[in-house]
């Protein structure tokens, strides 16, 4: 058993950590695991969802100070920030980027690794990006011959993706009546899962506080009739809210194989401890 044990979620903007692994990381940082996040840009790109908040600072300068909060309300202590530009992670030259995160790696060395899934959630070029980064730094992080002067090779034990069974999309369309994301107007659909795929469901029930106060530091991109923001949010009617899905994507051969199908996980150190 490893003497500490140290998760890494990575994703691209402030707020793509909230809705999805809020819980989680809540979970394992209250339970003393070392949680690190890592967040490609500032999101200076995001427009303003809430036109009741008067910025008086960039967007970009508002946006950090909101995931800094909401660190604080996930109990997350290391924060890194990759500091690329929102909208523009596809044209960063990306072997420095993955070469930056393989430096994370292998100082932080966790056992567990998140990110998005090849779906990107629901396709935003930088979500892709992160996730081509992440899975190349998976990878080159364990190679001694890669970059040496970027520390001692580190193998990650578990590389989970974000992902969203069938299920969930069926109850945000029933509850929302949209399952969609609008970008410049447009919508992008969110990319559901078939449920046997989904490996792992984090139960964060005792951590929904947490979760939430972390999503409301998000105001500027939370629009104000969302759920979120309502002084009461009924739990029961909202169970994806408090299972966070989860697909092993990639395992070290030392751990035992999961059928999905037939039993998922419900701990992303299973196995490691
Ligand atoms: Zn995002």
């Amino acid at each position: 058993m490893p003497e500490k044990l140290t998760l890494l979620a990575l994703f691209a903007h402030p707020d793509d950590e909230a809705f999805g692994t809020g819980g989680t990381l809540s979970k394992y940082a209250a339970e003393g695991v070392d949680v690190h996040l890592v967040i490609a840009t500032r999101g200076e790109a995001g427009a303003l969802a809430n036109p009741s908040i008067n910025l008086t600072q960039p967007i970009g300068v508002v946006r950090e100070q909101e995931l800094r909060r909401a660190c604080a309300c996930y109990g997350i202590k290391h924060l890194h920030l990759l500091g690329y530009i929102d909208g523009q992670t596809t044209i960063a030259p990306q072997a420095e980027a993955v070469y930056k995160v393989v430096q994370i790696l292998r100082e932080v060395k966790p056992q567990v690794m998140i990110s998005f899934g090849p779906d990107g959630g629901y396709g935003h070029y930088d979500h892709l990006a992160v996730h081509r980064w992440a899975t190349a730094a998976f990878q080159l992080a364990a190679d001694a011959d890669r970059w040496p002067e970027a520390g001692l090779p580190h193998q990650v034990a578990k590389f989970y993706h974000r992902a969203m069974p069938h299920e969930q999309l069926e109850h945000m369309q029933k509850i929302a009546g949209r399952t969609y994301v609008l970008m410049n107007g447009v919508p992008f659909p969110f990319m559901g899962q078939p449920l046997e795929r989904i490996t792992t469901v984090i139960n964060v029930r005792d951590y929904v506080e947490s979760k939430l106060k972390g999503i409301r530091c998000h105001a500027t991109q939370i629009d104000a009739a969302s759920p979120y923001l309502q002084e009461t949010f009924d739990l029961e009617a909202f169970p994806w809210f408090w299972q966070e899905t989860f697909i092993l994507a990639h395992a070290a051969d030392s751990l035992a194989r999961i059928d999905p199908a037939r039993q998922k996980e419900a701990d992303l150190f299973a196995g490691l401890r």
